[in-house]
Formats: structure tokens, sequence, C-alpha cells
């Protein structure tokens, strides 16, 4: 990380930009299987480092432990909180043992089509994701990307009212929103995930689905289909972002490809 300047996390400096760029868009850009592929060889790791934890604070065999981290996952959005509100665990130390990268720049595929992306889309972009500071630090490191963004906001920065309150939680990006000071109708989040992006739609926030790397990981009856309500635009790849008419509309005009 220390050859590239860090992005900021979301902090007061954020709002000093507010009124400098009124008008554009300010996109919230999720991180794994958003803008990389962490399929094929971090989440394997990620969720094996996980089961190994709910085993050892739970006493539970390697198939109870590894079905408790996805009934805690699909019902907290995150193991995480779980183990948090379940196991009474230190969350801090859980984010440390399960996200074990020494080696990221080895894991993390560079693709240069994102830095093109990020230096011609209009307006801030801001990194929100669920993963821990460290983690996707390092990430956006080995993408090659941090000197590009505008700030981050990891997991760390995601509590309210004293609770942590990862993606997809409401309260969390109405508390995002109002340190950005920005209505929510100037954002747009972009994931991979579909129930952030229901519970962000509600919020006000405009939606962006990026199917193509998370959609090999689900089951056929869990993806979900194109004009669902919750997303405003479909694409592959996060790479075809700049192209939305979605993009176009926010900014004020429609560019010239369409
Ligand atoms: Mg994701």
């Amino acid at each position: 990380m220390s050859a590239h300047r860090a992005p900021r996390r979301f902090a007061g400096a954020e709002r000093a930009h507010a009124a400098a760029d009124a008008g554009r868009p300010v996109w919230l850009l999720d991180l794994d299987n958003t803008l990389h592929d962490a399929l094929r060889s971090i989440m394997p790791r990620i969720n094996r480092a996980m089961t190994e934890y709910v085993m050892r604070r739970t006493g539970l065999d390697e198939a109870g432990a590894s079905a408790l981290r996805v009934h805690y996952w699909r019902r907290y959005g995150a193991t995480l909180l779980g183990m948090v509100r379940h196991h009474a665990i230190d969350p801090h130390e859980f984010l440390r043992e399960t996200h074990p990268f020494p080696d990221l720049h080895a894991l993390v595929r560079r693709d240069v089509r994102l830095a093109h992306l990020l230096r011609r889309l209009p307006g801030r972009k801001i990194v929100v994701t669920n993963a821990p500071e460290g983690y996707a630090r390092g990430v956006l490191a080995a993408l090659g990307v941090a000197p590009l963004l505008d700030g981050m906001v990891s997991i760390e920065a995601m509590t309210f009212a004293g609770r942590w309150c990862p993606k997809p939680s409401r309260p969390m990006m109405h508390k995002l929103l109002a340190r950005l000071r920005l209505p929510a109708s100037r954002c747009v989040l972009v994931e991979d995930t579909v129930e952030n992006l229901r519970a962000a739609r509600r919020c006000g926030v405009r939606t962006v689905w990026v199917s193509g790397i998370a959609w090999r990981a689900r089951p056929a009856w869990q993806r979900p289909r194109r004009g669902q309500r919750g997303i405003d635009v479909h694409v592959r790849t996060v790479v075809q972002l700049a192209r939305t008419p979605l993009a176009s509309r926010i900014h004020g005009h429609r560019s010239r490809s369409e």
C-alpha cells in the first residue's frame, strides 16, 4: 500500500467536497465481486477462516460451524453480526483472524480497464465495503486504483447507535448520506449483492447491479432477474458503468455513446 496514496477513510474532510461538486454523482462502490473477482481465491480462504473461527468459539464440528456461518450471513447480512450477538466475540479479533492475507498482491487480479473507468467516471467515488479496512486497503493497492478513489467506508466505520451495522443496514446508509450532506438521489450504489441494492433503493439511492462475478456463486433459484425491484441499472461488469444511461442522466446530459 505504501506505493499508492491510500484512499481517505470517510471523515469530516469528505464534507468539504460536498459544495464543490454540486450536481455530480457520488458513486458508492462495493469492493469484493464488484471491483474485482474475489470468488476464485479470496472468498474460499475467508470462508474457511470464518468456519475455523466459529469452530474454535462454539465447539461445533466443521459442518456445523459452516452451516452456522452461512445462517448468520443470511440472517444478518454478515457472519460477524451473528457472532457478536450470540457469542459475544471481539469483532476486531474476528475481522483480523478471518482475513489472513499477507499475499494479496498474488491473489488480486489487476485489470487496467478498472483504472480507466475510475478516471473517466464523473463525480466522487467512495468504496463502501463490508470488509475490514486493512484488507480493503490491501485489495485497492493490489488493484492499483487507490489514488483514483475519494474515500473508503469499511465495516469498522459502519456503526449506528453503538452497534455494528454493515450493508444492507438502512440506518447505516442514512447516516452515511447525512455525513456526505447529499440527497440520496445524487448517490449511486454499485454492488453485486442484490439485498444491499434493495435496501439502498429504499433509502432513495440509485442502484447498479454488477452481476457478472457473483452470479456464478449462486444457485439458479437465488439468481435475481433483470427488472427486479431495487435495481435501476444492470451491468455484467463494473467497467461498463460509464456507458450506462444512469451515469449520464445524473451527470445532467446524455453521453456521446448513446
Ligand atoms: Mg460484494
